[in-house]
């Protein structure tokens, strides 16, 4: 008997509904629990590997997903077992009342931690009620600790903010991984004194592939800084690194330098070593789902929440999305309908 797509779907479900309760699983058996959801396209910054200078053509507000629409879609998925979420965007403080989005997403039942992704800007502000709030940990974007090649870099002059918002957010002990994007002839010198910020701050540095997710396209990263050449350029400065473990489903390499209190995270993004144990689906500021970060949508939740369907059938409609899962990057940028890649990662959510 041929088995049908409506089959797979209803093993898929059946394991949900009576394998583990709060258990999602894709079609490669990898367990899904964590949404990255970007509230916004919009942004403060224009950082060179992810918008033209100029800018890219900003969603009009009624295309974003409202707050009552991203509460509704964050109940449903954590009823099929999410219990992660990343708030990311775009810049999410550039969305109005971000603060009265996080309180309600910290009250929805099966959200065990919310996290957030910044560039700092505007931070600083709302960094004592994030702490009350419990938000679990800040991804504080930071590609180099030299105010000039910052400017360059994001082609606006706002280091000081950003360092600001670091150093507050370590006055109120709020966990923090620093994303550093690593770019041949831009902030090469930086990775040494990134890792030094290791030596007392119990921070992760995070140092980041580039991804050809620009929104231009006219410089597709030919890769020089591989995880493997970022490593081995470390390990010139400071000797042999410890491997550390890597926690489940991370997407980085973990290293040390002997005797540092934090760590360094290598992230192969574009080299995609990570996709076998991958635990994430995005949603778009538009509402578009993702099952990888390579697909071009897969789901528009959006307009299913427009024309009025029922919870049931927006679950429906996800669990077949994750029964048909892309099993790498390689091959969810392979089937994609959008050729090349570059759409700006302030609409993915990074
Ligand atoms: N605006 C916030 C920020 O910068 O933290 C959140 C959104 S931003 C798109 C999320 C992360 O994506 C940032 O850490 C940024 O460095 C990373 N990113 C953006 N474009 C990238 C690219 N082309 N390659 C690798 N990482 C990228
Ligand atoms: Fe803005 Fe973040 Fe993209 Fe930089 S990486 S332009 S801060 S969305």
């Amino acid at each position: 008997m041929a088995i049908t797509t409506d089959m797979k779907l209803y093993y898929y479900l059946s394991r949900y509904q009576f394998m583990n309760s709060t258990s999602l699983y894709d079609n490669h058996g990898r367990p899904i629990n964590y949404l990255r959801l970007a509230v916004t396209d919009r942004c403060n910054l224009r950082c060179f590997y992810c918008m033209p200078e100029e800018g890219i053509k900003y969603l009009p507000k009624k295309e974003l997903l409202t707050f009552e629409e991203i509460e509704r879609l964050i109940a449903i998925v954590a009823s099929l077992g999410i219990s992660k979420i990343r708030l990311t965007g775009g810049e999410p403080f550039v969305r109005t009342d971000l603060m009265a989005l996080i309180k309600k997403i910290k009250q929805v039942d099966g959200i065990e931690e919310l996290h957030l992704t910044t560039n700092g800007i505007l931070t600083a502000p709302y960094i004592p009620e994030l702490k009350s709030l419990g938000i679990g940990s800040i991804n504080l974007s930071l590609d180099t600790l030299d105010r000039d090649r910052f400017f360059k870099i994001t082609r606006r002059d706002e280091f000081v903010s950003t360092w600001k918002t670091f150093e507050l957010l370590m006055k109120h002990g709020i966990p923090v991984k620093i994303n550093a994007v690593v770019m041949e002839g831009k902030n090469i010198e930086d990775l040494i004194p990134m890792v030094e910020l290791t030596r007392n701050y119990p921070i992760s540095v995070r140092f980041i592939e580039e991804m050809p997710f620009n929104g231009e396209g006219n410089h597709y990263p030919v890769l020089t800084w591989t995880y493997k050449k970022i490593v081995a350029h470390l390990e010139e400065h400071f000797g042999k690194l410890v491997r550390m473990s890597d926690p489940n489903n991370s997407t980085a390499y973990h290293y040390q330098v002997p005797g540092y209190v934090g760590n360094i995270g290598v992230i192969a993004a574009f080299s995609r070593t990570f996709c076998g144990t991958c635990n994430r689906i995005r949603v778009t500021a538009q509402g578009v789902l993702k099952t990888c970060l390579y697909d071009d949508g897969v789901l528009n939740i959006k307009t299913l929440f427009r024309a009025g369907a029922s919870d049931d059938e927006v679950i429906r409609e996800l669990m077949n999305a994750f029964s048909h899962r892309a099993k790498d990057g390689f091959e969810a940028e392979a089937k994609r309908t959008l050729h090349p890649a570059i759409e700006s990662m302030s609409t993915i959510g990074g």
